[in-house]
């Protein structure tokens, strides 16, 4: 039997979703901008959708637009933000080291076009370089852009605190809160910051569907253009199913939130074991951490074969980004952290979820410790 522990990467559906989704196929076909009582059973599902996934970032469904992903989203928050603050002559961006390339990609492209890109380092920890943020956050600043929960190591970075001293210089601020939705309370809609970007799938809603918030007020220029759809903010006809199997799965994500009280326990007792476990064993990322993500380092191992390995026993686990996982790169965030390119290649990320149980962590911890043994039998380290 699989055992999924990827869930950074992304997330099986939860079962109330899968079941939405599957009425809405058949039922729900009407386009949501149509007149007729087929479009306007589509347009409430729609709004219904929204409604529940506002309710789960805190935020009113009114300033969230549905998009294609978190990626789309990122690619309109800046375009928004930059286009308006350029115009008013801030051409410096903040950012961090270990963004996602959703941000980095687009952002080290409008480098080349004359934009200044400032990134901000963390330690070895994973934690900001706060005092590089405040002498280099000043009226010049367009836009502070940062994760709030790192996808490698699900390190929580305290996007509020930065987002206030950006927004007292008048820079824009861009949230990543894709690794957040669904795992931590949030009312963004509180927080001070202007953009937030989301996926349905990292929280058991399908791929291909996400969400951009926009505060009120905060300027915005559409990526698509040529519909009225979305407040006129992303123009296509909806993924109208995808958007149910969203909401669906933020009703389910909100509920479980409010009912659990301590789910980082099973990737405590998780790592604890395997630190007791096997000599020159790493836990990357020292400071606040998301309850379900473990980012491991094996001394002398590379973390690529130990992944195979695990495959080939039936558990799923990941050397860092899905969409970069392909590539032989040691990881830029294990990097930024001061790891040596030989060090972040030993490492492992594992992602859990609400829905892993005792008994996987367990086999997980045991598999683990076998995979170990054998790769570094089989390659002792020099
Ligand atoms: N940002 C973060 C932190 C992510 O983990 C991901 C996906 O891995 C993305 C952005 C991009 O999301 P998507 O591929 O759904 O557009």
């Amino acid at each position: 039997m699989t055992m999924y522990l990827d869930n950074n990467a992304t997330t099986p559906l939860a079962p109330e979703a899968l079941s939405a989704m599957q009425a809405a196929l058949s039922e729900l076909y009407g386009n949501p901008s149509s007149l007729h009582q087929v479009g306007e059973q589509a347009a409430d599902a729609l709004g219904e959708a929204r409604r529940s996934v506002a309710a789960l970032l805190g935020v009113s469904a009114r300033e969230l637009v549905f998009t294609s992903g978190a990626t789309e989203s990122i690619a309109t928050a800046l375009q928004c933000a930059l286009s308006d603050q350029t115009r008013r002559g801030r051409t410096r961006v903040l950012t961090t080291a270990v963004e996602h390339a959703a941000a980095m990609d687009p952002l080290s492209r409008r480098r080349a076009r004359g934009l200044e890109i400032v990134e901000i380092g963390v330690d070895g920890r994973g934690a900001l370089d706060g005092q590089r943020l405040e002498a280099e956050l000043d009226e010049r600043c367009a836009l502070v852009n940062v994760m709030l929960v790192n996808n490698e190591t699900g390190v929580i970075h305290d996007v509020r605190a930065i987002a206030a001293r950006a927004q007292a210089v008048g820079a824009r601020v861009h949230v990543d809160a894709v690794q957040a939705a669904g795992k931590m309370s949030l009312d963004l809609g509180q927080w001070p910051i202007d953009y937030a970007s989301f996926s349905a799938h990292k929280l058991h809603g399908p791929k291909g569907v996400g969400a951009l918030y926009v505060k009120h007020k905060a300027p915005f220029e559409a990526l698509f253009t040529g519909g009225g759809q979305e407040g006129e903010r992303r123009a296509g006809t909806q993924n109208v199913v995808g958007a149910i199997g969203f909401g669906r799965a933020a009703h389910s994500a909100r509920a479980w939130l409010a009912s659990e009280p301590a789910p980082e326990r099973l990737r405590d007792l998780f790592e604890q074991a395997i630190l007791a476990d096997i000599p020159g064993t790493f836990v990357q990322g020292g400071t606040r951490r998301i309850w379900n993500t473990s980012n491991l380092r094996f001394e002398g191992l590379s973390g690529e074969a130990l992944v195979i390995w695990l495959s080939a026993q039936g558990l799923c686990a990941s050397t860092g980004a899905a969409c970069s996982s392909g590539k032989q790169a040691p990881s830029h965030v294990l990097l930024a952290m001061g790891l040596t390119p030989r060090q972040a290649s030993a490492c492992v990320r594992f992602s859990l979820s609400r829905f892993t149980t005792p008994a996987e962590i367990e086999r997980a911890r045991a598999l683990v410790a076998e995979g170990v043994r054998t790769l570094r039998a089989l390659a002792p380290a020099p």
